[in-house]
């Protein structure tokens, strides 16, 4: 069992909750001149070692220092929706070559498409693109849906998995990424992107904790 070591950063949110509290994270990072989505990841790690108590509505109290919480049981604790990034979508009738220029544009390794609905239907790799650009097609002329891999073989995960289990899944699939979403009696509503560099974010974020 290691300990949990809090950085500066960690140690101003305990101090400002411990004066403050119940506060909101909203206002945490109004005090510290920073972004809630910044902070949301230290939260995440204060609350799940114990220090730290959240209540919707309410905001973060201190909850006491509870400091013997192991490495893997703080891993165990961390969710997806703390580290998860913006989805980027196209629609399936996209074609092959706006969808290359996209993804450069959007700096991301993978798109996620969409029917006309919003509904979650495919996966485009950077592989996929590649793929389909060797050869003497009209890249013009090829709409997504073709090439994509598609619904129902598409791994995805929700905001309130386990990230360490949504990690497994990456790599159990051999895939770079996955969609976040909400299940609807309609279809995948896309919500987030969870990628292999949220996961190393999310281990630093632990080794952190140790002030390195
Ligand atoms: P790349 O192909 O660029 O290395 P990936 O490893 O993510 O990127 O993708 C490998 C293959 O798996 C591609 O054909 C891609 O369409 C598919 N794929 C990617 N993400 C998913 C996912 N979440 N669910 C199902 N298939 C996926």
């Amino acid at each position: 069992m290691s300990p949990i070591e809090l950085n500066k950063r960690q140690d101003a949110i305990l101090q400002i909750v411990k004066e403050n509290g119940p506060i909101t994270g909203e206002q945490i990072a109004e005090r510290l001149g920073l972004t809630r989505a910044t902070l949301r990841p230290d939260l995440a790690i204060l609350t799940m070692a114990g220090f730290l108590d959240a209540r919707p509505r309410v905001g973060y109290f201190y909850a006491g220092k509870k400091s013997a919480v192991s490495i893997t049981e703080s891993m165990m604790n961390l969710k997806v929706k703390d580290f998860q990034a913006v989805p980027v979508v196209v629609s399936e009738n996209m074609t092959v070559y706006d969808a290359i220029c996209h993804m450069f544009l959007e700096d991301v390794g993978t798109l996620f498409v969409v029917d006309k609905n919003a509904y979650l239907q495919g996966v485009l790799s950077r592989k996929d693109l590649l793929r389909s650009s060797i050869g003497t097609q009209d890249l013009n002329k090829i709409p997504v849906h073709i090439i994509m891999t598609r619904m129902p073989n598409i791994a995805y995960c929700l905001k309130t998995d386990s990230l360490i289990l949504a990690a497994k899944k990456l790599i159990d699939r051999q895939i770079d990424s996955m969609p976040v979403v909400n299940e609807t009696e309609h279809g995948l509503e896309i919500v987030g992107r969870l990628t292999k560099t949220n996961i190393t974010r999310a281990f630093i974020s632990l080794a952190d904790t140790h002030d390195l």
